[in-house]
Formats: structure tokens, sequence, C-alpha cells
């Protein structure tokens, strides 16, 4: 008998998932676990998951757990980096084949990489929406741009049938150990958002309520492109960034959704703009995947340009910054959004990110890696891939991206209403 183990990382799901779907295959049992990594959670300075984050992955394992239950299984939760947790693990219950899902960035296929030197390991790719071997180059010609990227994979464009939830799953009895809370993990709770659209719930159930609502429902895709850099409200994009980072939600299921949606009521530029964005995030994965560590460094993939020179005062000038405390108000209304919600819109990234490269003469990473630590859809492929894009060490042709910041508040929030929400929350305390 094979009895193997199934570790989820950022693909909390059980339907889409060939990583899952080839343990069931070469497996008589499984037991499928979480581990909850020291390198994530049991940061400090910099943190590099925000309560926001931790709440939002709490519920994708509740909901994750609820699933497993309801087909006969359990969810064990390990503690330690996979490369240290899942070895002895296997020894205890007697497990000989590992199985996840095949991560973009670098730290992670580092780790990937030191697990499979010490257990049968097989990984299985799935993070994308065209999938790594249906791309029309090997991944080292990768295009540069975005724009010739698209070119290319517009012309042969494969999207791989998204998968069914299974049915059955032969698990193991799992010895059992129980999915801890927030404060348990070092966390106090969150700061309570000032609306209802930012109160992102994690899990799959959720997620999928979202796509029906604002796909289905509000047909809020109809008018995407138009609404999608606007700064505030529920509807203006899809908000689907919290799920589709953790993997709750695959980017294939949405695709297909979306084509569904097609067939029933209308194709048009914005319902095809969601698939467009879900290209970006493609774009700046397999860029990830190709240059490995050189996405973390200063000059990340143009060690060639001149090196960043930071002012002086560098450190106070980012904690101006990230406090909402700058000379702009427009910047700091970003920053207390930021904060307060662990979400911005893209648009609001954008600005804020090149204020700091650009008005600030901070190195991008300082940015970057404060974004790490208050997204709630962190995902380092698309955090560090944008920061860098706009940096002008990445995969942009015009070098650096400098947004001028009255005229973008003159743009997209030309009566002041985003200012003055986020001004009121200014004045008060915020914690997390
Ligand atoms: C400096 C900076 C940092 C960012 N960090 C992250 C991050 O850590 N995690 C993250 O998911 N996105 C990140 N983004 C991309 C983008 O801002 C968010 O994906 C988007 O705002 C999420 O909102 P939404 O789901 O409503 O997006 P929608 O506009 O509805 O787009 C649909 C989906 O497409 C993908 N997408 C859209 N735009 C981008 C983009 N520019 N790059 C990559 N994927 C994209 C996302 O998966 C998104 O959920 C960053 C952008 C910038 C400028």
């Amino acid at each position: 008998m094979v009895l193997g183990v199934y570790c989820f990382r950022n693909d909390l799901r059980l339907h889409d998932n060939p990583a899952l779907q080839l343990a069931r295959e070469e497996c008589d049992q499984l037991l499928l676990v979480y581990a909850f990594e020291d390198r994530l959670w049991r940061t400090k300075k910099p943190k590099r998951i925000s309560a926001h984050r931790a709440r939002f992955t709490l519920d994708s394992l509740k909901c994750l757990e609820k699933k497993i239950i309801k087909l006969g299984g359990a969810l064990h939760f390990l503690h330690g980096n996979i490369e240290s947790s899942i070895p002895p693990f296997m020894e205890q219950v007697g497990a000989t084949l590992c199985f996840v899902s095949d991560e973009n960035a670098w730290e992670e296929k580092e780790a990937e990489d030191e697990l499979s030197r010490m257990v049968n390991l097989r990984t299985i790719y799935s993070k994308t929406l065209l999938h790594l071997d249906d791309l029309p180059f090997d991944l080292e010609a990768l295009p540069e741009t975005f724009s010739n990227f698209r070119k290319l994979v517009e012309k042969q464009w494969i999207v791989r049938s998204s998968l069914e939830t299974p049915d059955t799953l032969d698990l193991s009895p799992n010895p059992v150990s129980k999915l801890p809370n927030l404060r348990e993990l070092g966390f106090n709770n969150p700061p309570a958002p000032p609306s209802d659209y930012y109160r992102f719930e994690g899990g799959t159930i959720a997620g999928r309520k979202r796509v029906e609502r604002w796909i289905w429902e509000e047909n809020c895709i109809l008018n995407y492109k138009n609404t999608r850099n606007q700064l505030q409200g529920a509807d203006f994009s899809s908000r689907l960034s919290p799920w589709i980072s953790n993997g709750c939600l695959s980017p294939r299921e949405i695709y297909w959704e979306i084509k569904k949606f097609e067939s029933h009521f209308e194709a048009n530029e914005s319902t095809y703009w969601l698939n467009f964005e879900l290209l970006w995030r493609d774009f700046f994965h397999f860029s990830a995947r190709l240059h490995g560590p050189k996405i973390f460094k200063s000059r990340g993939i143009h060690p060639e340009r001149p090196p960043i020179t930071e002012p002086q005062n560098a450190g106070s000038l980012f904690s101006q910054w990230n406090d909402g405390r700058t000379n702009d108000l427009f910047i700091n209304a970003m920053m207390h959004e930021l904060r307060k919600t662990g979400w911005m819109s893209n648009r609001a990234r954008q600005i804020s990110a090149s204020y700091l490269i650009n008005d600030l003469g901070l190195d991008w990473r300082k940015g970057a890696q404060w974004f790490e630590e208050q997204l709630i859809d962190y995902d380092p492929c698309s955090n560090y891939g944008n920061w860098l894009y706009l940096s002008g060490y990445g995969n942009d042709p015009r070098k650096k991206r400098h947004f001028n910041v009255a005229k973008q508040a003159e743009l997209y929030d030309p009566e002041g209403n985003y200012l003055r929400d986020w001004v009121r929350v200014q004045n008060s305390p915020i914690s997390n």
C-alpha cells in the first residue's frame, strides 16, 4: 500500500488542483497537511504577513478543512518550514511519497528543492492561467516586455480545463491536530474595516460567492474596462486577488467562468479585459520563475543600469510614507487605506509606489517589503514584479514610471471623496 502526503501551500482548494489529482492517482491513501512555515508565520522585523492576511488564511484553511471532513478525512497542521516539518512527519506516519503544487517564486522553489533532497517529492504545475508547458516558447525565451509576451501567447491561447472537486479521497485516518487561532499564532485581531467591501472572507466558498455576485448577479464585468482604474467602491474591479493569491480560486476557473458568462450573455472588451489582467499575472509569474533571486535585488533584471542612491534621511522618509505622514495628503490617504484594510486598488498601488521611488528617491524594495507585510492578497511574483516594473529595473522598456500625483488625484479623485474618507481615518489610531 502506498501512503502519500499532500501538502497544501498557496493552493488552498480541492477543485482544479492537478497536484492533488496526481496524488490521488499514485497513492492508495493520502494524508493532507498544511505547514505553518516559520519563514512566513514567525517573522518579526519585518513581518511578512499582516493580521489581515493571517485572518484570511485561517478562514481559508477552515473552509478547506470542512470540505475535507465532509469527504471523511482530516487536515493535519504542521509547524515549521516544509523542508524541516514534512520529512519527520512522513517518517512518523510511514508515508513514502510527498506531493506539492509547483510554485514560481525563488524562495518557495528553494524550499521545494531542499525538500526534494530529503523525501520522494512530486511537484506539479498549475499556478498560472496558461500552463508553463503550453507557452509557445521556452521559458528562457520569455519576452522581456509584456506587450511582446501578450502578442505571442494571444496567437496560441491555450487554457486547460478546470478540474472538478473530487467526490472521494482515499484519506488515511489522520493523527488529530487543531487549526490554531490568530492569537496562538501571535496576531491580534486586524482593525475593523470601515466598509463591508473590505471584509474579505477566506475560503473557496466565499471566493465563489464573490464571482457569482460580481460576474453573474451584478454583471459588473460588463463595464470592468471603464471602472477598473477607480479608487473607491465595492465593484469597480473584481476584488478576487486575495482568493487567487492563496489559491482558494484558480485563475483558469475564473477564465472559464467568464467564457460561460460570455456565451450566455455577452462578450465585450470588458469581459476580455479581466482575462487580459490575468495575463499580466502570468507574465510576472513566468518572469519570477525565469529570473529567480534577481527580482528581489535592487537592480533587478537590469544590473547594468545605474544603482539607486537614496537620500541621507531615507529611513525617516520611509516611515513617513508607510505611516501616511508624507507632505502629500493623497498619498497619505492610500497608505492609511492599506494599513487599515490590507487592500488598495491597482491605481493606488501604482501611485503610492511611484511616489516612494520617484518623489522620495527610495529603494523600491523598501516599499515592496511594506506591501508584502500589509497586503491581504500578497503574492511574491505579482508584488515584486510590479514594483520592479515601476522602478525601471524590471520588465519595462520605458525605464522608470513616474506618476504625477496631483494629476492622478485630479483624474481619479476629482471630488476628493477618497481623500476625505481616509483623512478621517487618519485621525483615529491604527494598530495591527
Ligand atoms: C506595486 C504593486 C504591487 C502589487 N502587489 C500585488 C500582490 O502582492 N498580489 C496581487 O495579487 N496583485 C498585486 N498587484 C497587482 C494588482 O494591483 C492587484 O492584483 C489588483 O489590484 C487586485 O484587485 P482585483 O482582484 O480587484 O483586480 P482586477 O482588476 O479585478 O484583476 C483581476 C485579477 O488579475 C490579476 N491582476 C490584475 N492586475 C494585475 C497586475 N498589475 N499584476 C499582476 N496581476 C494582476 C489579479 O490576480 C487580479 O485579482 C500589485 C500591483 C502593484 C502596482
